[in-house]
């Protein structure tokens, strides 16, 4: 219907070039799915002690969760994995699933809450100015492809001051495995403009399991060190490009832009980071 009809937001674009004659810029088609996390923001160890305090409420034990590495994991994955640890039977933690996620989601707020006034729990640089350039952009649909069950990403973005700019997701309250979380957030796009398929896509994460999920809906994964991995650990984990961060905006958007999502014809392993 409106398919390529005039886009009253393509007025707002700041990275395309071109665009005289009054006709779009340009038509990119790119599918950008943002992990949270240390990719969007830090949260400064707010999801860790409240998922602890959700963990004794409702499973009166919490399993290793003090040292258990949380990077790129999903939220069922980790509850599943800790009070496995600890001898528990996964069915019957499975079972007690939607009883833990009020009480969580609770304490979450509460942490969240905390850690932004302690100025602990923040966008990542760059960030604002990159998804304003790309929700700025004609073509491009931005999505979240986290491991977060979905009230709680929507809790960290707005902790953050990252909000209402993801057109659709995939989240940890979809599956406990990421790769699969892709795959339905891939689907969630497609429902909503049949244009999106799997080669336009580009996942943006900061740990190896990001690069895994990409690869999973044979997507570009386009990796950041902002989170627990260096650019090298991202780079050996099979990323297609590694930023340090996304302080380098325009750089950053050449990339995820350029080439209509095939690949980017900068910012390579090291990305545009000092001395990268
Ligand atoms: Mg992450």
């Amino acid at each position: 219907m409106d398919k390529a009809a005039v886009d009253p937001d393509s007025t707002r674009s700041s990275v395309s070039s071109g665009g005289g004659n009054g006709r779009p810029a340009r038509e990119v088609g790119v599918l950008v799915l943002f992990d949270v996390d240390g990719t969007l923001l830090l949260s400064g160890g707010a999801g860790r002690s409240a998922l602890k305090t959700a963990l004794e409420a409702v499973y009166s034990a919490a399993g290793p969760v003090e040292s258990y590495d949380f990077h790129g994991k999903t939220d069922p994955q980790i509850v599943v994995e800790l009070l496995s640890a600890i001898g528990r039977n996964p069915a019957d933690i499975r079972e007690r699933l939607p009883t833990l996620w009020p009480v969580y989601l609770a304490a979450l707020k509460e942490e969240l809450g905390r850690r932004v006034r302690e100025g602990l729990a923040m966008a990542l640089p760059g960030v604002g100015d990159l998804l304003a350039g790309l929700e700025g952009t004609r073509g491009v649909s931005l999505g979240l492809l986290t491991g977060n069950i979905a009230p709680a990403a929507e809790l960290k973005l707005a902790a953050a001051g990252v909000e209402a700019r993801f057109e659709f997701g995939g989240y940890g309250s979809d599956s406990e495995s990421r790769n699969e979380i892709a795959r339905i957030a891939v689907e969630r796009a497609r429902a909503l403009d049949g244009r999106w398929g799997e080669a336009h896509t580009v996942v943006i994460g900061d740990t190896p399991r990001d690069v895994e999920a990409a690869r999973a809906i044979s997507a570009r994964a386009v990796m950041v060190a902002t989170g627990r991995h260096s650019t090298g650990d991202l780079a050996a984990a099979g990323a297609d490009v590694v930023f340090e961060d996304f302080r380098e905006t325009e750089a950053v958007l050449s990339c995820l832009l350029g080439g209509n999502g095939s690949a980017p014809g900068a910012g390579a392993s090291g990305g545009e980071g000092p001395g990268a």
